[in-house]
């Protein structure tokens, strides 16, 4: 391994998956290593686009991956006595008012694995319950982040000194405009070429941010994962088991689907505004791609990587202070 270890944060969606691709084919400098964190909950889909990228890409390319996990976030939620991060939920509170639940979950299962594989590969000491300590003094990681130019508003400093960022993504000649950056687009295009055009979002069965093209795409295409998310809705109605267990106050009721209904009534067939205005965006790419599968577009899912989630608390606001 390298003076300095170069990592790649793989989140298994389109924007890491091209890094993955990139370095595998020395378009950017090899990888020493990805790591990615497995909630426990990821679609079938998403495990499956991951076993095929290490056995095609990343072992032939010496790359390892690191899967690293601190829990199933399903069954921890509803674990009665397992303490648990909370998942950004829709809520109708008593008075009719409406409110999402705080989101920890990010910060819990995602980043809190990554940084503890990071601190072990640069030496860190366990500590007495077994987690790795403090990372000796002067050593780091580099730490790429697949962050295109079109979510540029995403690229944040590590606030850890013993990982350091970067945005591979953001530095190269951008591929259809001749700008600076490679857009989502051009990574599509880019995995579409290498036969990796059906990369997946990766994000927790039940996350509350999937929109409704996702919703319907689960239950048209991946029955079994929309049972399982219906059945935790239903489950979570009134609170964690765990809140109900040590005898909260019942504040309200929570649901998955931002209608507040149950997630086997909520209007998931109406195309939203947003779905119209991505629709659009995919028509015109196709043409330029010649490639029409817009029915079977990934970009139709949400999304959770790591370090890129959409107002997360990926800055490191609950992770160990920095070290
Ligand atoms: S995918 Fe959703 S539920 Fe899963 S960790 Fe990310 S924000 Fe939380």
């Amino acid at each position: 391994m390298a003076s300095v270890p170069r990592i790649l944060s793989l989140g298994a969606g389109v924007q890491s998956t091209t890094l993955m691709l990139l370095s595998a084919h020395g378009v950017l400098p090899r990888f020493d290593a990805a790591i990615f964190a497995d909630t426990g909950w990821e679609p079938p889909a998403v495990y499956t686009h991951l076993e095929r990228l290490e056995s095609e890409v990343a072992i032939p390319a010496g790359i390892p991956i690191l899967r690293v996990q601190v829990g199933n976030i399903r069954h921890d939620a509803l674990d009665p006595v397992r303490g648990f991060a909370s998942m950004p939920l829709y809520v109708r509170n008593p008075d009719g008012s409406r409110g999402i639940g705080r989101r920890q979950c990010t910060a819990e299962y995602k980043i809190r694995p990554i940084q503890e594989q990071v601190r072990r590969m640069l030496g860190a000491k366990p500590k007495a319950n077994g987690r790795p300590g403090r990372v000796p003094k002067g050593r780091h990681v580099v730490q790429a982040i697949g962050i295109s130019r079109d979510e540029i508003q995403r690229a944040k400093d590590s606030r850890v000194t013993y990982s350091r960022h970067e945005h591979p993504l953001l530095d190269l000649p951008g591929a259809a405009d001749g700008r600076r950056g490679w857009t989502r687009s051009d990574c599509r295009r880019y995995l579409r070429r290498h036969n990796f055009g059906t990369t997946p979002k990766s994000a927790c069965v039940g996350c509350p941010f999937r929109r409704n093209a996702s919703w319907r795409r689960m239950r048209d295409h991946d029955p079994a994962s929309w049972a399982d998310a219906v059945a935790f809705d239903r489950a979570i109605r009134h609170d964690y088991p765990r809140a109900a267990a040590r005898g909260a106050t019942l504040r309200g009721e929570y649901f998955l689907h931002e209608s507040r209904l149950p997630l086997d009534q909520a209007p998931i067939d109406r195309v939203t505004r947003a779905e119209w205005a991505a629709r659009q965006s995919n028509v015109f790419d196709a043409i330029a791609d010649n490639a029409f599968d817009l029915d079977d577009d990934p970009d139709a899912d949400v999304g959770c990587s790591p370090f890129t989630c959409p107002g997360s608390l990926a800055t490191g606001e609950h992770l160990e202070p920095v070290a």
